[in-house]
């Protein structure tokens, strides 16, 4: 693709094992204000009016980080009225010039990276690796939606008969509504946010109520990049009140979705169900019950090192992580002996320390459900190890990374969303039902592979139903423009974030044929 070739590079990170640089990005983390923090809705021509609310460190609850205020429906009717009379004119504005404010966006982040990352970690328990990943991810979709507004939305003329002239030409839908997870407040948040403006569309930003704080300061940054204030508008509340809302007006004209199938499902059907207005866009990218393949012609360090890292990393709190090891049974023991070894090294603790693999997940709801999860497993599966947790973890909402052996990956029900490793044995014969029985499950959304055969790798790619398939390397982490991401079943509408076909999805186009 050619915006590949024109992409300036993804952006640059901060190397945390310069003594230096780490010392530097300490003493500017500690000075982000964590504290005071705050978060209210931002929309022209409305004063906050809801209760204030704590937000609390997930790595130690005893720590207040900020406070948010809530929407009110008068601020939900008030961002709908002023979106809808914004967009003309956004819609109006060269796509080039669209283009340089979410590249200004870009820079600002770029240089404001660490007090990104302490809200990061202290609002959203992120270790520093992943804090700067979250970063410049956010970054590259400033970037690359930017490039794709410029190539996209110029005018595209199309080869017809002599005496006819042909256009296509892509606007904005409307009124977009951009409702994002938790698990990358920073990166997902913004980048459906960019894809939106982009496109020309005007757009509502609801984040998760987890990280209503770092959406607040996305938003700010991108007004002080030069977005006008009604054309992105900033709205925190739960998904009852503010999501619903704005799923079942008329006047929004897409909903740009992140998060759970069952939610996805919800908003389809109020979306479905409106009797009145456009017949409304749904971009939804969701779970996934992602599996690892490793043959007995893998290479079993390597596997063990690539699964840990896909199981683990942002302590599972990925839809793209690993939930299920798939061994083939010639190398199963070895690969499990070498995975209970590692996992006893895993550093599980505090994620503001650069030694730490593995923070907190994201609060005690989650943490509940993965307790649930490991005392249910007890009676069930065979236990492989479990971590141990860190000094201080009594006082965080943490769950140790563990693993267990199971029979089959149907035995697992839903997604368990933090660091719950599971190992199924397999034999050669079964290799196909094997990819079945992944199908089967309805999620489509990554599959690692670990082999040395080419014909192997093959047959698995052409047969298993995903999105994004990884070889013989960790299967998270996908980099913007280089790895499209996203899955299809239940795992999400597409079209793949971070992708060619993104931002067109965004947008309405109209054919001008003129007889000349
Ligand atoms: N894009 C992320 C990755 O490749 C996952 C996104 C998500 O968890 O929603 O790891």
């Amino acid at each position: 693709y050619r915006s590949q070739n024109q992409h300036r590079g993804n952006s640059m990170g901060i190397n945390l094992a310069n003594d230096d640089a780490l010392r530097d990005l300490a003493a500017a983390m500690n000075s982000a204000g964590a504290g005071s923090w705050t978060a209210s809705p931002l929309v022209a021509g409305t004063q906050p009016a809801g209760e204030k609310i704590a937000v609390t460190n997930p790595a130690d609850r005893r720590e207040t980080v900020g406070h948010w205020q809530a929407s009110t429906s008068a601020d939900v009717e008030r961002a709908l009225a002023n979106a809808v009379a914004a967009q003309p004119g956004w819609d109006a504005t060269p796509a080039s010039s669209r283009a340089a404010l979410l590249e200004h966006a870009a820079d600002l982040l770029e240089a404001r990276m660490p007090a990104y990352m302490a809200m990061c970690t202290k609002e959203a328990g992120k270790t520093l690796a992943d804090g700067i990943a979250e970063v410049r991810e956010a970054v590259d979709f400033l970037r690359y939606y930017a490039l794709q507004a410029r190539e996209h939305f110029a005018p595209i003329a199309l080869p017809g008969p002599t005496g006819e002239s042909n256009q296509l030409q892509l606007a904005g839908r409307g009124v977009f509504a951009c409702i994002s997870p938790w698990n990358f407040p920073l990166a997902i948040f913004l980048g459906q946010i960019a894809a939106a403006l982009a496109a020309g569309n005007t757009v509502i930003a609801k984040p998760a109520e987890q990280t209503n704080l770092i959406g607040f300061a996305a938003v700010k940054l991108m007004h002080d990049a030069g977005i006008p204030q009604d054309v992105l508008q900033y709205l925190p509340g739960d998904g009852a009140t503010v999501g619903a809302a704005l799923t079942r007006d008329p006047r929004v004209a897409g909903v740009c979705f992140t998060g759970s199938t069952e939610t996805a499902r919800l908003i389809n059907r109020a979306l479905a169900s409106r009797e009145a207005g456009p017949i409304a866009t749904l971009i939804a990218e969701t779970g996934g019950q992602n599996a690892m393949i490793a043959d007995s012609s893998s290479l079993p360090e390597q596997v063990v090192k690539d699964a840990l890292g896909s199981a683990f990393t942002s302590a599972g709190q990925r839809c793209s992580a690993a939930r299920v090891l798939l061994v083939q049974d010639d190398i199963a023991d070895k690969v499990i002996g070498m995975l209970a070894g590692a996992m006893a090294e895993l550093k599980v603790g505090d994620p503001g320390l650069p030694s730490t693999d593995v923070g907190p997940v994201i609060d005690t709801e989650a943490k509940c459900v993965l307790d649930e999860h490991a005392a249910k497993m007890q009676g069930s599966a065979k236990f492989i190890a479990r971590a141990t947790l860190g000094e201080g973890t009594q006082h965080g909402t943490f769950f140790a990374p563990t693993a267990w052996e199971l029979k089959s990956i149907a035995e697992l029900d839903r997604e368990k969303f933090g660091p719950a490793l599971h190992v199924v044995r397999w034999k050669a014969d079964e290799l196909d039902a094997l990819i079945d029985t992944i199908n089967a499950t309805g999620y489509g959304l990554t599959l690692g592979i670990h082999s040395r055969i080419d014909a192997t790798i093959d047959r698995i790619v052409a047969r298993a139903k995903v999105g994004n398939i990884y070889v013989n390397r960790n299967q998270i982490g996908a980099v913007v423009g280089v790895q499209p991401f996203g899955g299809q079943g239940l795992s999400g509408t597409g079209p793949k974030a971070g992708g060619p076909h993104y931002l067109p999805r965004f947008a309405t186009e109209k054919t001008v044929t003129v007889n000349t």
